[in-house]
């Protein structure tokens, strides 16, 4: 079985009033002109060309809390449509009050919060204490949390920004009951667990493949499950930027951890084991 752990929805309004979604700030820097977004329907069929069995489908963080609550309620609706097939993660909204947005998530049935990305801002101090919010209230309500983390060196493109690795560890490290998949391999954070005081604080923490032909070589596979054990990775395509078709080779390559990479390690933050 297959579960792309990394794949991005909108509403059918969003993609055909994308330029009007572009007053959101958060939402412009990463789609404004040609970026391709996709509905369920552009979802599923990719599923079924590539024989993916099931999609997280994640939400995005906006500035505007109307466009979150859209979101979300389109979320709710595709994941009921969907059973099965489509696990979602709210979207959340900078500008709101962070407890009731993500208490709504938990009440309509949503699996998961994210991807939690600071685009326009980066990940300074006022992100910190954001993150630090959603990462408590995250664990008290039992849901898992993708966060979006770039690598600090290489090639830049939209979307990409430093995040500060101490501050970030120093977070997750006090947040160890909330499940955090930090995504594109947490832009190298897993390397850092071969220290043995790192991995032991980080246990609670995943890594995402999503983007990689983008990003590593295919070696990143077999280096991070050497590094972190092949309980703590997932696949993820970050959909529709890639489908599952480009990681196909790479995850048929691993062998007997392709089952934990490709679906165990998913179903277990999804609490279907
Ligand atoms: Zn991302």
């Amino acid at each position: 079985m297959i579960i792309d752990s990394h794949a991005h929805i909108f509403t059918d309004d969003m993609i055909e009033h994308k330029d009007r979604y572009c007053d959101d700030k958060q939402f412009a820097l990463l789609y404004y002109g040609k970026a391709k977004i996709a509905n369920v329907t552009l979802l599923m069929d990719s599923m079924q060309n590539n024989g993916v069995d099931a999609s997280v489908a994640l939400g995005f963080t906006w500035q505007k809390n109307e466009y979150a609550r859209r979101h979300n309620e389109y979320m709710a609706m595709v994941q009921e449509r969907h059973k099965g097939k489509v696990y979602a993660f709210g979207a959340i909204a900078l500008d709101t009050d962070i407890y009731q947005q993500i208490k709504n998530i938990k009440q309509i049935g949503l699996y998961g919060i994210g991807e939690v990305a600071f685009y326009v801002n980066g990940f300074t101090e006022e992100e910190e204490t954001i993150v630090s919010n959603i990462l408590a209230i995250a664990g008290d309500m039992e849901l898992p949390v993708c966060l979006h983390v770039n690598e600090p060196v290489g090639h830049i493109y939209t979307g990409k920004y430093t995040t500060d690795m101490q501050r970030l560890y120093a977070l997750l490290s006090q947040y160890t009951n909330t499940a955090v998949i930090c995504s594109h391999w947490g832009g190298g954070l897993l390397f850092y667990e071969l220290m043995p005081e790192v991995k032991k604080s980080l246990q609670h923490v995943y890594y995402d493949s999503a983007a990689t032909p983008f990003l590593y070589s295919d070696n990143i596979y077999s280096i991070a499950i050497a590094i972190c054990g092949k309980e703590k990775i997932l696949f993820g395509s970050d959909f529709p930027l890639l489908d599952y078709s480009r990681y196909n080779n790479s995850i048929q390559l691993l062998g007997e951890n392709a089952q934990w990479i490709a679906d165990k390690n998913m179903k277990k933050l999804l609490r279907l084991l």
